[in-house]
């Protein structure tokens, strides 16, 4: 459908190797953007760039790590150099660490800040030159259903991830007159690596999510592929600041 195509664009994924971003790269693909996915682990990067070639997209890797500001720019500038443009960034490359408030150390606290929220605003930084000079752009920025709840272990996620849709909201006011539209998506319990390990250090995780759940499963990272090419395309030209969850019901369960 014209109105969801991505022909002809090109989008960045921090985090695409793997989990979420990566079924957000797939959906991309599929849509026809030219995909770049970023993260730490070369390998990693190089299967999913295999993965997405297969679906008949242009597709590159690149190394970067998130809480480095030059390392971010340099990321930006690689996909440019490649692919001539920048009109989709996903900043979706996230972390955490389990403790309670009062076991964390600042380093930890930072690290948690770094990779999640500061990273998000670094990448847009960086993307928004190249946005303004394609004439417009989208940014998908990954919160949490910690964006609106809390857990006694999640002190820098929730803040760093109800950070997200602050930042997001503000962004959006500010990059409006020049046609970029800034959203957040909001997953809510998908089964990823990251979540894997939350399944072994939080007791009853698994059978909680799936009762607490209206739709009575943990989402996957294909369940994010329709979210990214909407707020990727032309189809949410007018939909900006937004905050949206992915989440089966999760948040919207009263009882
Ligand atoms: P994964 O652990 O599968 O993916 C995390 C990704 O982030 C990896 O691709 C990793 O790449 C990348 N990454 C982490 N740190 C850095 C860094 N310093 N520099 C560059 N890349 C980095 O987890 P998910 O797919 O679950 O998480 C993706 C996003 O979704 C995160 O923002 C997470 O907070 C969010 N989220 C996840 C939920 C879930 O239930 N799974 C729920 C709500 C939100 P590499 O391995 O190469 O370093």
């Amino acid at each position: 459908m014209k109105l969801f195509d991505l022909t002809g664009k090109v989008s960045l994924v921090t985090g695409g190797n793997g989990g979420i971003g990566l079924g957000m790269a797939r959906g991309l693909a599929q849509a026809g953007a030219a995909v770049a996915v970023a993260g730490r682990q070369a390998g990693k990067s190089a299967t999913a760039v295999k993965e997405l070639e297969a679906l008949g997209a242009r597709a590159m890797a690149v190394e970067v790590d998130v809480r480095k500001e030059a390392s971010c720019r340099a990321m930006v500038q690689a996909v440019v150099e490649r692919f001539g443009r920048l009109d989709i960034l996903v900043n979706n490359a996230g972390t955490n660490i389990r403790k309670r408030p009062e076991e964390y150390t600042l380093d930890e606290w930072h690290t948690v800040l770094d990779t999640n929220l500061t990273s998000a605003f670094m990448c847009s930084h960086a993307a928004y030159p190249h946005m303004v000079r394609a004439g417009g752009g989208k940014i998908i920025n990954i919160g949490s259903m910690m964006s609106i709840f809390g857990a006694p272990f999640t002190a820098p996620y929730a803040a760093s991830k109800g950070g997200i849709v602050q930042m997001t909201k503000a962004m959006a006011t500010a990059w409006a007159r020049e046609n970029i539209q800034v959203n957040a998506v909001l997953p809510g319990w998908i089964d990823t690596d990251l979540t894997r390990k939350a399944r072994e250090q939080v007791a009853g995780l698994h059978d909680k999510v799936v009762a607490r759940t209206p739709a009575g499963r943990w989402g996957s990272p294909e369940d994010h592929a329709g979210i990214a090419v909407f707020l990727a395309s032309a189809g949410s030209d007018f939909v900006t600041g937004t905050a949206i969850p992915v989440d089966g019901g999760y948040s919207v369960q009263g009882v």
